[in-house]
């Protein structure tokens, strides 16, 4: 299949890439680059650099491309931005989005694979997560996720769209061969922040509460190696086929994992103490966030391959050791 990879040069989306490539389709990845890495997408990768809201773009890369599915990346992540800046969220997040849907539609390309986000529950009742729990998210940001979420189910009821949402908890880690991996900018995820710490190039990591009703005191997360997290979207496509079909899928691992279980994790990939204070608890952080992975698992015969916090740390540090600054800017 020829599958558009939308933000295909960002940190799932380029691991989506080789994942497809691995599956044997074909995909050709649509990025503006404002966040992406050019040299995240491998040579021989049909590269287009633009807007998803260009609609003449598109359609003329749907025709061209003959493509059958189209993968959506490329959105905003950072919640505290979303926060000070809701219209650039709700421009890009959504307002783009639309405007993708709109041209897919106009071209008869029915089928979509996105990217949402646990943030869509908000404070969830119970642990782990169900995809059938209210969906009350708390920022702007998990509010655009779950307007598009809305928008694909009317789509789907009104113009047969057949969609995969897939509804992330904590993306990490990095390729096997580590020549791709995570670099954002500015950086605010625990792990490459625990990472640069360590490895003495970053300052001293914040632990955000050491307080929270956990075991240990630091919050809970579910921690997904991102090549499980792509390889889960590829298992989807079969589904598809079925014009108006609907799927909402949590992809987690299950394991509930404290921010003072990564900090062990990286000491011991890196075999360096990770320096690190305990700051105040960051607002909008709740205690605990871990799914109940079992639909993803059961419907897509799917099933994580990096079960250990220590294997999806270690590769993250590959990655970080081997590329100090980054991708080349
Ligand atoms: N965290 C932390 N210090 C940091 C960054 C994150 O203690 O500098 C904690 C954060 O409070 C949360 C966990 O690490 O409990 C994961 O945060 P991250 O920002 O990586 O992902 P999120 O869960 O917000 O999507």
């Amino acid at each position: 299949m020829n599958i558009l990879v939308v933000g295909g040069a960002g940190y799932i989306g380029s691991h989506c890439v080789r994942q497809i490539v691995a599956a044997g389709h074909k995909p050709v990845v649509l990025d503006n680059l404002s966040y992406g890495h050019r040299s995240a997408v491998p040579a021989g990768i049909t590269f287009i650099q633009g807007e998803m809201a260009d609609q003449d773009l598109v359609r003329r890369t749907l025709r061209e491309q003959k493509i059958d599915v189209v993968m959506h990346f490329a959105a905003f992540i950072n919640v505290g931005e979303s926060v000070q800046q809701p219209l650039k969220y709700y421009q890009n997040n959504f307002v783009a989005t639309l405007r993708l849907l709109e041209a897919m539609l106009a071209e008869k390309v029915l089928k979509f694979v996105f990217s949402s986000t646990c943030a869509t529950y908000g404070i969830p009742e119970r642990m782990p997560m169900t995809e059938d729990l209210p969906q009350h998210p708390i920022n702007p940001y998990g509010q655009t996720k779950l307007d598009v979420e809305n928008l694909l189910k009317s789509l789907a009821v009104a113009h047969g769209l057949s969609f995969a949402a897939f509804r992330y908890f904590n993306a990490s880690g990095a390729a096997d061969d580590a020549t791709i991996g995570e670099d954002h900018s500015p950086e605010t995820h625990l792990i490459p922040l625990a990472i640069a710490a360590a490895l003495g190039r970053g300052p001293a990591l914040q632990v955000f509460g050491d307080d929270y009703p956990t075991p240990d005191g630091t919050c809970l997360r579910d921690y997904i190696h991102v090549d499980d997290l792509s390889r889960a979207h590829i298992a989807a496509f079969d589904k598809l086929n079925k014009p108006g079909t609907q799927l909402f899928y949590n992809l987690g691992t299950g394991k509930p994992t404290s921010v003072r279980e990564i900090l062990g994790a990286v000491e011991r990939a890196t075999g360096k103490a990770v320096p690190h204070t305990i700051a105040p608890r960051r607002a909008g952080d709740p205690p605990a966030l871990y799914a109940d992975a079992t639909k993803a698992q059961k419907e897509l015969g799917w099933k994580p391959v990096h079960t250990s916090t220590d294997s999806i740390v270690a590769s993250a540090v590959k990655w970080h050791q081997g590329h100090p600054e980054g991708f080349k800017r």
